[in-house]
C-alpha cells in the first residue's frame, strides 16, 4: 500500500531554475527508500517539501491518505507527529541530556505549556528508555549531548524521531558527518528502523555504494529530475552517470573497488 505519493512536484526558490521539476513516484509502507544524486540536486528540498518544511510551488504529495498541501494548523501538527526527521547536524540541544533531547520528539503530542515545562508522563519516559537502550546510549542517558561523539549525536536523533511513533522517517544526509564505522551503525539502526519495526525510511544521500547496500529501492536525481527509479540490483554505470553527470568516473570507480572486495 502507498503511503506517500508524489504527483508532478515542482518547486522554485526564484523564478528561472526550478530545484524540483515534476516529480513524481510512490512509497509503500515499510520500505527503505534511498535517494541519492550529487550536491545540488534537490535531494534536501524534497525531503522539506514532504513535511512542509517548504511549500512546493505546483503538484501534489499525499502521506497516509491525506493531501499534505491542503492541511491547516492543528492537522500539519498532526502530520508532523507521523513524520520523525533526522538531520545531518542532528540539530540537538547540546546543552541537555540524551534523554531531555529524546524527549524532545514528544513535544508534538502536547500542548505548549506542558512542552515548556517539561511535563512527560511515566510512559513516555518508559519509552524513551526503551527507544534509548535499543540505540545502544544507555550509558549516555543522562551526558549532555555536546559531550558525545558524532555517531552518537545521530543515534539521539533516530531515538528522538522514534518516540514520536513516526509512520515514515526522514534522513537528510543523515552519515555525512560521521566517519566510515559511525556511518556503518547509523544505517544498520535506520536499517532495523525499517526492517524491525515496520517504520518506513526515505534517506538522503550521495554514497552510492551505501544506498545499494542498504536499499529497497534507490531513487536517482539530478537538477530536480527524477532519473533513475528501481531497485539497487537494477543499477548501471550508465544510470550513475546519469544521476552523477561529471562526479560519477570517481563513483563507479569507489564501486569497482567494493565490488572487488
Ligand atoms: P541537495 O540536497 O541535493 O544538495 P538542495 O535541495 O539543497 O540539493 O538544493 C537544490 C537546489 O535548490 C540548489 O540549486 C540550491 O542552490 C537551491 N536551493 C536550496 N535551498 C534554497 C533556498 N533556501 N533558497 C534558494 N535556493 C535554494
Amino acid at each position: 500500500m502507498a503511503l506517500l505519493e508524489l504527483k508532478n512536484v515542482t518547486k522554485y526558490y526564484n523564478g528561472t531554475t526550478p530545484a524540483l521539476a515534476e516529480v513524481s513516484f510512490t512509497v509503500r509502507e515499510g520500505e527503505f527508500v534511498s535517494v541519492i544524486g550529487p550536491s545540488g540536486a534537490g535531494k534536501s528540498t524534497l525531503l522539506r517539501c514532504i513535511n512542509r518544511m517548504i511549500e512546493l510551488s505546483r503538484g501534489e504529495i499525499s502521506f497516509d491518505g491525506v493531501i499534505v498541501s491542503k492541511l491547516r494548523k492543528r492537522d500539519l501538527r498532526k502530520l508532523r507527529t507521523k513524520i520523525g526527521m533526522i538531520f545531518q547536524h542532528y540539530n540537538l540541544v547540546d546543552r541537555l541530556t540524551v534523554i531531555e533531547n529524546v524527549l524532545h520528539g514528544r513535544l508534538g503530542y502536547k500542548s505548549t505549556l506542558a512542552g515548556a515545562l517539561g511535563r512527560y508522563s511515566r510512559e513516555e519516559k518508559n519509552q524513551a528508555y526503551r527507544i534509548i537502550k535499543i540505540l545502544g546510549l544507555t550509558d549516555q542517558v543522562y551526558k549532555r549531548c555536546d559531550q558525545l561523539s558524532g555517531g552518537q549525536k545521530q543515534r539521539v536523533g533516530i531515538a528522538r524521531a522514534l518516540v514520536q511513533n513516526p509512520k515514515m522517517i526522514l534522513c537528510d544526509e543523515p552519515i555525512a558527518s560521521l566517519d566510515p564505522n559511525a556511518a556503518k551503525i547509523i544505517m544498520d539502526h535506520l536499517r532495523l528502523v525499517s526492517t524491525e519495526l515496520g517504520i518506513t525510511v526515505l534517506v538522503n544521500m550521495h554514497q552510492v555504494d551505501v544506498a545499494l547496500k542498504y536499499s529497497d529501492r534507490i531513487i536517482g536525481v539530478n537538477k530536480g529530475k527524477v532519473v533513475f527509479d528501481g531497485l539497487p540490483e537494477d543499477l548501471t554505470a550508465e544510470q550513475i552517470s546519469d544521476i552523477y553527470g561529471s562526479e560519477s568516473g570517481e563513483l563507479i570507480i569507489d564501486l569497482g573497488e567494493k565490488n572487488a572486495s
